[in-house]
């Protein structure tokens, strides 16, 4: 196997059962291969009390500036039941120039065209003069507290310093061109309790019903959008997850009702600010007739954005190149590890086609692979020799 071809590095990472926490040979891999393109590699293993310990790699080559950065996980969500698989999930299987596999889109396939694009870059030009560094976690898909938020930390402390970094997640729905991602919004989980007075539904100035004051609360909640959105960001949106009295009785009025709800908010907002807002809306719809707590999750997810110039125009420019289509820019989707890269360096995400990540069957064309390797490449030979 040549280490520059990015179907092979994809096909023997999927073959490591890298299930959130176990590193399974993945990093130990990528950690090979690098050293063996002249990468100076470290793993290091984080630990906190109460999570599993994790192992994460760091690489480098090249001392001087400027500092390209490739991030990514090689850490896998479970594959549920292999039987529904139409191949084994770790088996890394080529059907019809696709490769099945748990990882093989999110996020294996992006590390593995990353690995290549970089060792194909650095054997062809070895006087390139700037750095190229990866930092890869086994700590994404789990509770990535031992991941790429310490090994930042780790980095930093060291004395590195990133001008910019691409993490390679599927962020394209359809096709491989489709969209870059220049930031997230940000989380906030709040949950939120009514006090009421239990009681005979048919004696009810006898008690205080709680579920009238939780609807209460959960219509001021939805009746006024909380923004909107911004010039990269749609309107942030609150959804309400649970509801909850956890009643039995069908003549018994409860003591007591619980809610939870979730607001992926843009940068209107910051955690704190969200909160107070939701919280001056709470108050003035509960007056004095609710009796009510509201609590907020913690939370390491806050929204923001890499304001398009040069890097993202470079970025575009390359998949345009090969793919022949001008990837949107995008803040849409779930959270990822770029909201702690972000504190750190300009951070754009793009990688495979996310079609089919943490499903039955995830599976990444071959083609893909190779053409984002391809893409990675464009985008190293732009960014360290520009014409
Ligand atoms: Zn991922």
């Amino acid at each position: 196997m040549t280490s520059a071809d990015p179907v092979a590095l994809a096909e023997a990472l999927i073959r490591c059962p890298s299930v959130t926490p176990d590193e399974a040979g993945a990093l130990a891999f990528c950690e090979k291969v690098l050293a063996e393109a002249g990468f100076a590699t470290e793993r290091v293993t984080f630990s906190t009390p109460g999570t599993p310990d994790v192992e994460n790699l760091y690489a480098r080559c090249g001392t001087g500036a400027p500092y390209l950065l490739f991030a990514g996980h090689t850490d896998v969500v479970p594959p549920g039941d292999a039987g529904r698989w139409r191949h084994d999930p770790f088996s890394g299987t080529i059907e019809d120039g696709v490769l099945y596999g748990r990882g093989a889109c999110d996020m294996k396939g992006g590390v593995a065209a990353m690995l290549a694009a970089a060792i194909r870059f650095v054997m062809a030009n070895p006087g390139f003069g700037g750095s190229i560094g990866f930092l890869l976690t086994g700590d994404e898909e789990g509770p990535a507290v031992n991941g790429t938020v310490k090994l930042l930390e780790w980095a930093k402390a060291r004395g590195e310093r990133f001008d910019h970094c691409i993490l390679g997640e599927p962020t394209n729905p359809k096709h491989l061109g489709d969209m870059i991602k220049i930031g997230r919004r940000g989380s906030l989980t709040g949950h939120l309790t009514v006090h009421g007075r239990q009681g005979h539904v048919a004696y009810p100035h006898l008690a205080d019903n709680p579920v009238h004051g939780m609807v209460r609360l959960i219509s001021a909640l939805l009746a006024e959008p909380l923004d909107a959105g911004t010039a990269h960001f749609a309107p942030s949106n609150l959804e309400m997850t649970t509801f909850d009295v956890g009643n039995p009785a069908s003549n018994v009025i409860p003591a007591e009702a619980r809610a939870t709800f979730n607001i992926r908010f843009n940068d209107t907002w910051l955690p704190a600010t969200l909160a107070a807002e939701i919280e001056r809306r709470l108050a003035a719809a509960a007056g004095n007739a609710v009796r009510y707590e509201v609590a907020f999750a913690p939370t390491n997810a806050t929204a923001f954005v890499t304001e398009p110039g040069d890097f993202v125009t470079l970025v575009q420019d390359a998949v345009e190149a090969h793919t022949g289509r001008r990837p949107a820019l995008s803040t849409t989707g779930g959270t990822s590890d770029a909201r702690f890269i972000k504190d750190h360096c300009p951070v754009i995400e793009y990688g495979l086609v996310g079609e089919t990540m943490h499903q039955v069957d995830e599976c990444a064309r071959v083609s893909d692979i190779e053409a984002l390797t391809a893409i990675y490449e464009t985008v190293l030979g732009r960014y360290f020799m520009p014409s």
